[in-house]
């Protein structure tokens, strides 16, 4: 793997059959660091027709891969998960200057494609189907796992090694191939990873790569005739598209979309644990995770105690580029965002929320050249405000006030998403109950509502998503279909149902 280009505007090419190539069209765009502004390299704006490309190099692969055994696909992912090892310090460090997470979190985003990738090489000797007694003499019956074919996978920036290690690794060692399109904020990384599968001995034309836009790659690839499996994570309207898009082939369709995660703090929490709880939730990736918690949902008597801490430790977090050992709050992806961002401060304000602090684009110390926002709370929000709606996707939380845990958890149910909750309380009966009645995909007791682990489903109700699970064994059920097998070994005609008797 070549050295990480962290200045430059080195050019950059697509991955298709094997082979590094130009956009057809031969124009580029380029990725920007969050920090500074630079760019950081320049990439192929691909069209239909490098879609068309990768999708038949993807066809061409999986007629061999298909047939190659399972626990042989799984030692590529073996070989993968050992360069991801290997160079798990150079993508850190590349992750905190293109995508702009603080280094700590860098490193713990390609652990999670370290962790996944060895999960998903693992079901090379599993992927485990069924046998079950026959109804008839002399018959054998099973149901088994099977490839589906060519898998388009669309991906999101903000964790840029982590997700598509989630879609790619299970995707091939359930026998499909791919056509990958990285978000395009941040191409280098989905580049470097793969490079890394290549260099894991993945046969020509099992991945490929086609950078470029949402609209004038994805939705063709979405689209695509011989592209039978769409894997998405993104945005809820894109999510809406990718849908529409689809339907028309009745495409499988898996998607993982927003949130608007919430963390309830009961009268008995311990609330420095909580404060430090929020604090990682909220704020960790600037708030830029599918999981962030933009909600914090509070018992009326710990209310004013929970808001003088919250706000004190928001206003001690240091601003400043990922890769700085002290920086606490890394920028946000790109100028839109900071702008999607400030008009919800607006918002809130607007509907009369108090905001406690932030609410500002960050500048000083250099931060004017990249795209900071203030750690930012509002107090006194309502359940039906906008900003304790929608997703926001940065630095900004909202304190919800409620007096027992039924109205709690009617504020934390009350939104269209569904990905993630949390509660912290010392009361068992509680924990339980929220474990049941809080209508996400994930609940936390007693810690924020990030930290999945890669061995358990993730994914969310409601509009997060449209039933699917990523990771752990649900991830199977997305890039296989299950094949029921009889076998009738009597010699003669046995009817099902009929000559049971
Ligand atoms: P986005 O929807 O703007 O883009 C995601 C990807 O879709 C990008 O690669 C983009 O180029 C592509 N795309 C855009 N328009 C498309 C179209 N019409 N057809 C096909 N592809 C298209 O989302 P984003 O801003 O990159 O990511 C942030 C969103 O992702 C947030 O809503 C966040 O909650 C969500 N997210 C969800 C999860 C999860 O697992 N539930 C995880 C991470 C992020």
């Amino acid at each position: 793997m070549a050295p990480v280009a962290i200045t430059g505007t080195k050019k950059f090419r697509n991955y298709v059959g094997g082979e590094w190539v130009d956009a057809a069209g031969g124009e580029t765009f380029e990725s920007i660091v969050p920090a500074t502004g630079d760019a950081i390299g320049e990439f192929p704006r691909s069209t239909g027709e490098d879609v068309d490309r990768a999708v038949a190099a993807a066809k061409e692969a999986y007629e061999d891969w298909r047939l190659t055994p399972a626990p042989k696909r799984a030692e590529v992912l073996y070989r993968f998960a050992n360069l991801l090892v290997e160079h798990k310090d150079d993508l850190a460090d590349l992750m905190s200057r293109e995508m702009g997470k603080v280094r700590v979190e860098a490193a713990g985003d390609v652990q999670e494609a370290i962790d996944m990738t060895l999960y998903m090489a693992g079901e090379g000797r599993r992927m485990f189907g069924q046998t079950t007694p026959s109804e008839l003499p002399n018959k054998f019956q099973m149901s088994v796992r099977m490839p589906i074919g060519v898998v388009g996978v669309i991906t999101p920036w903000n964790f840029p090694i982590a997700i598509p290690s989630w879609k790619i690794a299970p995707a091939l060692v359930c026998g499909n191939t791919i056509v990958f399109k990285p978000a395009e904020d941040t191409p280098l990384l989905a580049e470097r990873f793969v490079e890394l599968l290549e260099e894991s001995g993945l046969p020509a034309g099992v991945v490929n790569v086609v950078h470029g836009f949402g609209e004038e790659v994805g939705e063709v690839l979405v689209k695509h005739p011989d592209v039978p499996v769409i894997t998405f994570t993104g945005s809820r309207e894109t999510g809406v598209r990718v849908t529409h898009a689809a339907a028309d082939q009745l495409k499988l369709v898996h998607l993982e979309l927003g949130g608007k995660n919430a963390i309830v703090v009961m009268d008995d929490a311990d609330l420095e644990l909580a404060v430090d709880g929020i604090v990682w939730s909220a704020f960790g990736t600037s708030g830029q995770r599918c999981t962030a918690a933009s909600r914090i949902v509070v018992h009326e008597k710990v209310y004013d105690e929970l808001q003088t801490l919250l706000v004190a430790a928001a206003e001690r977090m240091r601003l400043g580029p990922g890769w700085e050992a002290d920086t606490d709050l890394g920028p946000v992806i790109n100028r839109a965002s900071i702008e999607k961002i400030h008009a919800y401060t607006e918002i809130g304000k607007d509907e009369g929320a108090t905001l406690l602090t932030g609410g500002e684009v960050a500048t000083g110390d250099g931060l004017e050249k990249g795209f900071y926002y203030r750690p930012t709370i509002f107090g006194d929000v309502e359940p039906g405000m906008r900003i304790a709606q929608e997703e926001i996707f940065g630095p900004t939380t909202a304190l919800i006030k409620v007096k027992d845990f039924d109205e709690a958890v009617r504020a934390v149910n009350g939104v269209k998403y569904g990905l993630s909750s949390a509660i912290f309380t010392q009361d068992v009966n509680r924990a339980f109950r929220a474990m049941r009645d809080l209508h996400t995909g994930i609940t936390y007791i007693n810690a924020g509502t990030t930290g999945a682990e890669v061995h358990l489903p993730f994914g969310g109700t409601k509009d997060t998503g449209n039933g699917h699970r990523e990771a752990g064994q649900a991830a199977l059920d997305v890039f296989t279909e299950w094949k029921a097998i009889y076998v009738d070994y009597s010699g003669k005609l046995q009817r099902a149902q009929i000559d049971n008797e």
